[in-house]
């Protein structure tokens, strides 16, 4: 600075500087001359800018891209790997059917089956952190699920904590995923774990609750009507204000580099509000810290996506158009419907699909189709063929929750299968909806009759 000032220049810098308490705070420099009338410098300039938070603001956007392009990617990877999946599961089954039970084949295709099964549930939790979160299958039932977790959740615990689950009693199926409740529900016992390092008191509470315009409970941005709320409540070291304003941010963390990640909240953060749901934290210091969950629920049997048909009888004699772009997906589905009885015509996309329905005469009782083709996705055949015959039975496959909420943005709500499925899945989910009627698909937007 020194040197360009006595040359007459003007300087830009970025340094470190001290505030009057000590803090240490980042600040952008520029330093410039001022001449007299006779173009002598007499003074200079020095502007100083505190970039302290700008400098911050750029760190969490870089992070969010990050997170962003991570989730991207995983996406991307979980499309073709949930296919790959759902044929080695599927194949897998069917030799492990025709083997006897007591072989030692048999033995080796069940470890084959686990490991896929692992494998299918990591790809899950990759997900979850990259924002392209697995489709819901079904509902999940919130107070089972806890019941069901606590044993493990008093083993996470240090003994002097004591633990008091109080479930609701009117308790209803939630709409998200179970093993994505399992996380949630874990990150935030393993929080307030960490946060009563001498013991207490943690409550893990449901019921159910009427959020109402005029009273939202605390939360800011929510949609009012019913929802189970889920809280969790510590006694433990609560948070200052300006660590609460931060909480929800990927990678924040108070914790020593061994034992905090930065990533549990976050992580909750998005599976809920990605299954429609809403989060809302109250923390004092010293008194404790409460996290509230706003849980929508999967109320009703007007919601194709949500009701698990029990079947029993797996076997028909319909006609079956299944497109799928995945040759060993494709074949592998054939063969099991074929199997049970069912006529089933193949198309590797919807424009192929498009043609063979037409050339059928009205013979296609049901349409299976994956969401993701090239010439022309799922979503447009079902929409095509529906202007056709309004009635037609849809069964979509699909690994995304993208296309569960572009489901829901039509107002339409058609049976999906999420990617990787069993064969058994399949089987129970085509007879369950050829039982049905077709318009039920129908809520809000009723089909549009051709040529109108
Ligand atoms: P991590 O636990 O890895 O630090 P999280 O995203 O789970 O990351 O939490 C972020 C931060 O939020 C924690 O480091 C802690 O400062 C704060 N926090 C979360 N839950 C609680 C709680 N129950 N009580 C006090 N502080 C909490
Ligand atoms: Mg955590």
């Amino acid at each position: 600075m020194r040197k360009h000032l006595a040359a007459g220049q003007t300087w830009e810098g970025k340094s470190t500087n001290h505030r009057k308490d000590g803090t240490v705070y980042n600040e952008e420099l520029m330093a410039s001359p001022v001449r007299n009338e006779a173009g002598r410098v007499a003074h200079h300039v020095l502007l100083i800018r505190d970039v302290t938070e700008k400098n911050e603001l750029e760190q969490q956007l870089l992070q969010s891209q990050k997170m962003e392009a991570l989730g991207q990617m995983a996406g991307g990877v979980a499309h073709d790997f949930n296919n790959l999946l759902t044929a080695i599961l599927g194949y897998c089954s069917a030799a492990m059917d025709r083997v006897a039970d007591d072989s030692s084949t048999y033995e080796d295709l069940k470890q084959v089956v686990l490991a896929g099964e692992r494998a299918a549930r990591m790809t899950r939790k990759l997900l979850a952190l990259g924002r392209k979160n697995m489709a819901v299958s079904e509902p999940a039932d919130l107070n089972g699920l806890i019941t069901d977790m606590e044993p493990f959740l008093r083993r996470t615990l240090t003994s002097d904590v004591e633990l008091e689950i109080d479930l609701g009693a009117s308790d209803q199926m939630v709409l998200l995923d179970k093993s994505s409740l399992e996380q949630v529900i874990l990150n935030l016992v393993v929080n307030a774990r960490d946060a009563m390092t001498s013991g207490g008191h943690l409550q893990v509470k449901t019921d159910r609750i009427v959020i109402k315009e005029e009273n939202r409970n605390g939360f800011a941005d929510v949609t009012p009507g019913s929802y189970m709320l889920l809280s969790v409540r510590d006694d433990g070291c609560g948070m200052t204000e300006k660590i609460q304003t931060r909480i929800f941010e990927p990678f924040f963390t108070t914790k020593e580099k061994d034992k905090g990640t930065g990533l549990g909240l976050s992580t909750v953060y998005s599976i809920i509000r990605q299954g429609g749901g809403f989060v809302s934290a109250k923390s004092d210091i010293g008194v404790g810290t409460t996290f509230e969950l706003l849980l929508p629920l999967a109320d009703g049997e007007d919601n194709g996506l949500k009701i698990r048909e029990s079947v029993q009888e797996t076997r028909g004699t319909e006609t079956i158009l299944l497109t799928e772009d995945e040759v060993a997906v494709r074949a592998l589905c054939a063969r099991t419907l074929t199997s049970r009885g069912y006529h089933v015509l193949q198309a590797s996309n919807g424009a192929e699909a498009l043609s063979m329905y037409q050339a059928s005469e009205g013979k296609i009782n049901m349409v299976i189709t994956d969401m993701t083709m090239p010439t022309m996705g799922g979503k447009d055949l079902v929409e095509q063929l529906r202007r056709i015959k309004p009635d037609l039975h849809v069964l979509f496959m699909t690994g995304f929750t993208e296309d569960v909420a572009c489901n829901h943005a039509t107002g339409r709500k058609y049976p999906m299968l999420l990617k990787p499925f069993t064969q058994q899945a399949l089987v129970e989910r085509v007879r369950g909806i050829l039982g049905r009627d077709a318009e039920t698909y129908e809520e809000s937007a009723p089909a549009r009759r051709p040529a109108e």
